[in-house]
């Protein structure tokens, strides 16, 4: 059992106001909030030991990189990788995914298929595209059906020879779905493809394991999972990263330069070019201290309990109508009131402290799929209360009524 009362005191901001009225944070499928440990976390680096990593013979810097390669190691012992050098630190889940699909352009011809499915962030979908452009490899989509799930039987059926990659999310940020990546994955390599694993929105949820998996790749954000914005990893097993050229040239990325020819260093440095987000690194080590004290397996269970409530409490709304009705589900409701935009929820729940999102959550196809403009997206996190759930249940029945 979760002790939520004594969490919500790690985080300093779920004690300010908005327009007058005790915040209500429901946007943690966008970005989560920070502990105190993690700001304490950067405050300690800009204050103490700010220097450029792997360069300088000083103390300064031979201590931040080593609480920055320390930070590479957990975030290794995390997510499962069996070497540290695997995991790449990068800005986030779209740098790591654009590695990936750049990186791809030397190993297609013409004629390959790359498969993505119904589901995807925009970030998933617009290096693809751009990656076929190059190659001429063709996209395939794995549609999806009325609940939100992704329909394994037409997955298999795209399946063949010429499949060379596969890219799901673990679970949509738009609508919360869970998606059988196990079975994705098997049947991906039963063909010879890789599989890229977007987890940008499971590692709040759900503690990954690389190996288990079997992933070929694996991307996230340190933003959803209580660390700063601007950073994230992509996991690569050891063969495929070796197989991929360099992303960026720069600086950290050679091993020996000359005019004539410059070769690279090797991993993880192939693809760490520049001055990294060195604090952001060292603060997400430390955000996922945090996560693994509180414990996934307490963080799902209470998640699922909010999750179930919200539901229940939300139907009782008239015309409301969830987006989203997976029984493999994670914490997120998007939904919508017949007749009205949900732009215009979004704003009269904020004047009562609410932050949810609206529009289409970087996910246009879903929203055309259900013919609709947008959706107003409540996530609940470990650090929500059902309390909190009433009051959103409250904010959108008073919108309702003052919008129709
Ligand atoms: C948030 C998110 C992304 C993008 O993450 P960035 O940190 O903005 O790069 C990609 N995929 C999914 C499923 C997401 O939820």
């Amino acid at each position: 059992m979760l002790n939520v009362q004594k969490i919500r005191e790690d985080f300093p901001i779920l004690k300010r106001q908005v327009n007058g009225k005790p915040l209500v944070y429901f946007d943690n499928a966008a970005t989560s909030q920070t502990p105190q440990v993690v700001i304490d976390a950067i405050v300690d680096y800009y204050s103490n030991y700010n220097a450029n990593i792997h360069r300088g013979v000083h103390s300064l810097s031979q201590e931040a990189t080593d609480a920055y390669e320390k930070a590479r190691k957990k975030i290794q012992r995390h997510f499962n990788a069996k070497h540290a050098h695997e995991i790449i630190l990068t800005s986030g889940t779209t740098h790591s995914i654009n590695i990936v699909a750049t990186g791809f352009t030397t190993l297609l011809s013409e004629g390959d298929e790359i498969i993505v499915s119904a589901l995807e962030h925009h970030s998933n979908i617009v290096p693809w595209q751009m990656l076929c452009e190059r190659t001429g490899a063709v996209l395939k989509v794995i549609p999806m059906n009325q609940e939100g799930e992704l329909l394994m039987e037409r997955y298999d059926q795209l399946l063949s020879e010429k499949t060379k990659l596969v890219f799901v999310n673990h679970i949509s940020n738009a609508l919360g779905t869970i998606n059988p990546i196990e079975y994705i994955i098997n049947k991906a390599h039963e063909v010879g493809a890789a599989v890229l694993i977007d987890g940008a929105q499971s590692c709040p949820h759900i503690k990954p394991d690389v190996q288990a998996l079997d992933a070929d790749f694996y991307v996230a954000s340190a933003h959803k999972l209580c660390g700063p914005t601007g950073v994230g990893l992509l996991y690569g097993k050891e063969a495929w990263l070796n197989k991929l050229p360099p992303y960026q040239g720069g600086g950290e990325m050679i091993d020996q330069v000359t005019f004539e020819k410059t070769t690279y260093a090797g991993l993880p440095h192939k693809f760490e070019a520049g001055t990294p987000n060195i604090c952001g690194v060292i603060a997400f080590g430390t955000a996922l201290d945090y996560m693994n004290t509180i414990g996934f397996d307490a963080i799902a269970s209470y998640e699922k309990e909010l999750l179930d409530y919200g539901t229940q409490q939300l139907l009782q709304i008239d015309g409301l109508k969830i987006y989203g009705t997976s029984v493999n589900k994670t914490s997120v409701i998007s939904f919508n009131i017949e007749g009205i935009h949900p732009y215009d929820i979004g704003s009269i729940v904020d004047k009562l402290g609410v932050a949810v999102r609206t529009g289409h959550h970087c996910a246009q196809p879903i929203m055309d799929f259900y013919k609709i403009p947008g959706t107003v997206r409540a996530s609940f996190s470990f650090y929500n209360t059902k309390e909190e759930i009433d009051i959103l249940v409250n904010s959108v029945k008073k919108a309702a009524t003052m919008l129709r």
